[in-house]
């Protein structure tokens, strides 16, 4: 498959352009609004073309599919033109700065035909399947509870909109919470209902928050809690499963590579839970691949964009308000 990466960022020269390659995927030209930053990526990435017109990279026909990881408020105009030229579009995540932002993207998307894919890594690790089957196979009976933790401490290279860009949809909870809203609703196959919150500028978000904790209920009753933030060095990552007849402790696994260990405690005793140690990024492209092929649907879809983001502003909301907010899933 032949792609445009429309934008020249971190995540495309740390993790996208490695994985698009190992899954036969050729990147063609990078669009960036700096002339200069777009012709320093492709040479450093090796990269035949750069450009600063997302129309003119849309109006080449060799392109099948674009990458878009822009900043967040970039992302609805630019996956719009894109399907409006008959491309296959893989977004990151948050998809939009409102849901019927992103929403407008998915429909836009089914209308053409194309393939719309959020770029919700998590889901595709083998840790968090490994955690879903346990689930799944009743090995913890029913599920109780979830517990989230994921306070990192933001690299400051990336102290940039992150922390002080409300415009650019900066803060930890369109960043991080949206991620976590994914990994709920993948593991327990249920949309988060209602939400309370809190959330802070802890040291360094400069009028958007850097850290939140929540706590949702789920339809069937289980009840989430959840921890994100930009400014806890030494936290560590976490997800505790609970339920009637075991917990599944699942540390270092809310990140981007597949590393962590999963251990399943029961009446049994504990025991370590092997999983599955593939790229996370090359999977969501090997699904990606194959779901514009006809062969299945990307791992993560537009829809699961579009929820994830739902929580997500019920999450803000309800911090912003102090009162539990029922999440609007639009659509
Ligand atoms: P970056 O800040 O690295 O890049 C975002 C944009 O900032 C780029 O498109 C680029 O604009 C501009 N930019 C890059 N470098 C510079 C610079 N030195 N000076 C000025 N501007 C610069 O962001 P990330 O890569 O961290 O995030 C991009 C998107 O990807 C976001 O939507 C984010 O939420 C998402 N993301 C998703 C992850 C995942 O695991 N799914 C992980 C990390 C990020 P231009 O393109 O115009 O040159």
């Amino acid at each position: 498959m032949r792609w445009a990466l429309i934008g020249a960022s971190t995540i495309a020269a740390q993790y996208m352009i490695r994985a698009l390659r190992a899954e036969g995927g050729e990147i063609v030209r990078v669009v960036s609004s700096s002339a200069e930053r777009g012709a320093a990526f492709v040479a450093a990435h090796d990269i035949p073309l750069s450009g600063s017109s997302v129309e003119e990279a849309l109006a080449d026909p060799g392109i099948e599919a674009v990458y878009i990881s822009t900043t967040n408020e970039k992302h609805l105009p630019q996956a719009l033109a894109a399907i409006a030229a008959g491309k296959h579009v893989l977004c990151e995540k948050p998809l939009a700065m409102s849901l019927a932002d992103a929403v407008s993207m998915v429909r836009a998307a089914e209308k053409r035909g194309a393939v719309f894919a959020t770029n919700h890594h998590l889901r595709c690790s083998g840790s968090h399947r490994a955690v879903q089957s346990l689930i799944r196979d009743g090995r913890i009976g029913r599920v109780l509870s979830l517990r989230l933790h994921h306070a990192v401490h933001l690299p400051e290279s990336l102290q940039g909109w992150r922390i002080n860009s409300p415009a650019a949809g900066g803060g930890v909870i369109p960043d991080i919470t949206v991620h976590d809203a994914d990994v709920v609703r993948f593991l327990t196959g249920e949309d988060p209902k209602t939400v309370v919150a809190q959330m802070a500028a802890s040291g360094l978000g400069q009028g958007v928050e850097d850290s939140v904790m929540s706590v949702w209920s789920m339809p069937s009753g289980i009840m989430v809690m959840s921890h994100e933030s930009f400014t806890h060095p030494f936290a560590g990552t976490g997800l505790e499963v609970h339920g009637t007849e075991g917990s599944i402790f699942a540390r270092g696994v809310m990140t981007q590579n597949p590393v962590g260990a999963i251990e399943l405690v029961t009446a049994a005793g504990r025991e370590a839970v092997p999983y599955d140690s593939h790229d996370l990024y090359g999977e969501a492209v090997r699904r990606f691949h194959a779901a514009a092929a006809g062969r299945g649907e990307p791992a993560a879809n537009g829809w699961d964009g579009a929820k994830s983001l739902a929580v997500a502003l019920a999450v803000r909301e309800a911090a912003l308000t102090g009162a539990a907010v029922d999440i609007d899933y639009g659509g």
